[in-house]
């Protein structure tokens, strides 16, 4: 069967018709030149080249201030309504799908996480391909997560490839196929191939936590947390409870933290798991090219390159990451 092509020419009209089934959102270049996911009007061109956005799409699952609970006399506690209006996420590169991926592994473990599973149901996702720059490592330590994506869109010199991964992408192919076209060159690539299949397993001695490079390092970040911010997979929170001056009513809130940040391991008493910067860093790296808790082993590090291009410091972990899985001291 031949692949479908939507020609660059089709593309308004193809998006104006997406933008019917849901809320279309997609990159765009702001006047700052920050790229950013938000509504597209109709009528606009999404910036589909940009190669990564300021933040990653993790903001439509896990908003920075979000209500997880509220508190009335007469119900006790609830969960606050969701809204369900259809969200359709476009331009999202494979980094960002294994993201989601990796979330949705995190999200809907042993205890699912009723908000986020209805923010998720609600999104279809439609990637996008893209060529790696400096920053990106997805291409060296591809993650070993499938993509999750419905639709994904491989860009060629004549237009896009659309490759249905799921019934909701092949219902987008069929309700806009007017506009497509066959397109009989040797068979496109899979959208897996964008994510790899192979992930060097982690070595398996412990690491030392006396090893010079963490307090190096650490000599170096200034605690700002910006990598984290921008990190498609970082999900630390903490959570706040306000009472109502009426004491009948209260809203528990959920707030971004930083692994980075000093407060962060901090307990009642003023007790610190992590005082030492240099314990905080090793601690992002674990999390990030080792996985934590049920997702030990894999890595959520999916290599957008977000944390190297914001880091005021100019701070890497990944040489030294590609040094300890060598095993090199
Ligand atoms: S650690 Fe850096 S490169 Fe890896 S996913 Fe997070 S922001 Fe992207
Ligand atoms: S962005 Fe750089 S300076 Fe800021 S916390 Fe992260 S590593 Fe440290």
């Amino acid at each position: 069967m031949p692949s479908l092509l939507l020609p660059h020419a089709d593309i308004k009209a193809w998006l104006d018709r997406l933008g019917t089934d849901g809320e279309l959102h997609a990159p765009l270049r702001g006047r700052d030149g920050a790229v950013r996911f938000d509504v597209v009007q109709q009528g606009v061109i999404p910036d589909l080249q940009a190669l990564r956005s300021l933040l990653p799409p993790k903001k439509y699952l896990l908003p920075p201030n979000d209500t997880v609970l509220r508190y009335t006399q007469a119900d006790g506690y609830h969960l606050p309504l969701q809204a369900t209006t259809r969200l359709i996420l476009l331009g999202l590169h494979p980094c960002d799908l294994a993201a989601i991926a990796y979330l949705d592994r995190q999200f809907f473990g042993d205890q699912p996480d009723p908000i986020y599973a209805a923010r998720r149901q609600r999104l279809t996702l439609i990637g996008s391909s893209c060529r790696p720059d400096a920053y990106c490592s997805c291409h060296l330590s591809p993650s070993p997560l499938p993509a999750a994506c419905d639709l994904f869109l491989h860009q060629t010199a004549t237009g896009f490839l659309l490759m249905p991964e799921t019934p909701r992408g092949s219902a987008i192919c069929q309700a806009t196929a007017d506009l497509l076209r066959d397109y009989e060159p040797k068979p496109p690539p899979s959208p897996r191939d964008h994510f790899g299949v192979a992930m060097p397993p982690p070595p398996q001695t412990e690491l030392d936590p006396r090893l010079p490079d963490w307090q190096e390092l650490a000599n170096h970040c200034l605690g700002c947390g910006a990598c984290s911010l921008a990190c498609p997979t970082c999900s630390c929170f903490e959570l706040l409870e306000f009472g109502g001056l009426d004491g009948r009513t209260a809203e528990r809130l959920l707030r971004w933290d930083n692994c980075l940040f000093k407060g962060h391991a901090e307990v009642a008493g003023g007790h610190s798991f992590q005082k030492d910067r240099a314990q905080r860093f090793r601690y992002r790296y674990r999390h990030k090219y080792r996985g934590y808790g049920p997702l030990q082993g894999v890595p959520s590090c999916v290599g957008c390159g977000r944390c190297r291009v914001q880091c005021p410091a100019g701070l890497d972990l990944r040489p030294l990451a590609e040094r300890l899985e060598k095993g090199a001291p």
